[in-house]
């Protein structure tokens, strides 16, 4: 078990904590719900403490069905795993409020440090789905309402409320922080197995399914797909490079051209691996005369890079595609690049 998550930065940690709030979403929504009905059962006891019914708690113990019709639109209208957590963590400060508002009327209030042991055991399932520092600090605030509900209730174990509380929210924290540990663990494991997946082992660039993974049908599926540029590149006389120098040399110039191609282009530019020592590279958002533009700049960076083994060079074909039918783009990259090709090497064509 890994504590990396908390030195998670940036658009890293926001794209962990959605993660694991997506994985716990479904128990923190059906966990909520059930808190909050089950909250309501107080009532009985309520009626114990007064003989009789208990008229003059049911509006506090009903009250919770108000701040849980909000968190049931919330849930409905967004995924966010922070306003999620928020809204979470508000209702198990509602269920503890409504059990304060109850309580002004109960005629012995000793039973109060009972039912906030309960509280903590609400905070402790409101945890899972949301960042561990905001459900730790909204769970320390439990003894903030104690303190602030005494104002008017004057508990008279207060002590016992923070004696017994105490343990409680730290058993609850230390529990906390194993869990987000853990799903760290499977988080790394997932994501290492996604990429292991869409990734080739040796350019580190995609491979093939990364290709059929933003393509449906004859289109491609991801944004801004109206305007997009299509490089075709190929490392010209390759097969010498092997025979010269070994295939071990020839695939250390594979990662250089690829690490070079990487430094030209985008970062939501896609980067596929498409034969042996041919790259793909698909442009959303990039109109054709500004892909000539990055070919070229590959071309030019390519020949001047030092890859350690030997001077290369690369031809590249351009073409766009229409936002119907990619196989009419990649044909057309694909007949650029041979005009390349045929017209000498190290040369950029644009078919457009
Ligand atoms: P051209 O300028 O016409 O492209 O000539 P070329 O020699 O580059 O083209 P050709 O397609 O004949 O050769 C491609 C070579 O790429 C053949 C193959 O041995 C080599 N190759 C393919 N995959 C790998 C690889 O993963 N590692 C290495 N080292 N070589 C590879
Ligand atoms: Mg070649
Ligand atoms: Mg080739």
């Amino acid at each position: 078990m890994k504590a990396g998550f908390l030195k998670l930065k940036g658009d890293e940690k926001k794209h962990f904590l959605q993660s694991k709030f997506m994985y716990y979403r479904k128990f923190n929504f059906y966990a909520i719900i059930v808190a909050s009905l089950g909250s309501t059962t107080y009532f009985v006891s309520d009626c114990q403490l007064f003989g009789r019914f208990a008229w003059e708690t049911l509006f506090p113990r009903l009250f919770i069905f108000i701040p849980l019709i909000a968190f049931l639109i919330i849930n409905a209208k967004t995924t966010n795993y922070l306003i999620m957590s928020i809204s979470s963590q508000f209702m198990a400060h509602m269920m503890m409020w409504c059990t304060i508002g109850a309580i002004i009327f109960l005629p012995d209030k000793t039973h109060a440090s009972e039912g906030f042991i309960i509280m903590h055991m609400v905070f402790m399932i409101a945890t899972f789905a949301s960042p561990f520092w905001v459900s730790t600090i909204s769970h320390s605030c439990v003894f903030l309402n104690i303190i602030i509900s005494h104002q008017f209730n004057h508990y008279e174990n207060i002590d016992i409320m923070f004696s017994l509380g105490l343990p409680c929210f730290f058993g609850i924290v230390a529990v906390n922080y194993v869990m987000c540990g853990v799903y760290y663990d499977t988080y790394n494991v997932k994501h290492q197995l996604e990429d292991s997946l869409v990734l080739d082992p040796l350019t580190k660039v995609f491979n093939r399914h990364k290709f059929h993974s933003i393509t449906n049908g004859r289109q491609f599926t991801f944004e801004n797909s109206e305007t997009v540029s299509i490089l075709m590149a190929d490392i010209d006389f390759f097969k010498k490079v092997n025979d010269t120098y070994g295939h071990d040399m020839g695939d250390q110039v594979l990662m250089s051209v690829a690490s070079v191609i990487k430094s030209c282009t985008r970062s939501n530019d896609y980067i596929i691996r498409w034969g042996g020592e041919e790259f793909l590279v698909i442009m959303p958002n990039c109109p054709v005369n500004e892909g000539i533009n990055v070919a070229e700049r590959i071309r030019e960076k390519v020949a001047v890079t030092d890859n350690d083994v030997c001077p290369i060079t690369i031809s590249l074909g351009v073409a766009s595609y229409d936002g119907v039918n990619y196989e009419n783009a990649i044909t057309e990259a694909d007949m650029a690049l041979y005009e390349a090709k045929e017209g000498g090497r190290n040369k950029v064509v644009c078919r457009a």
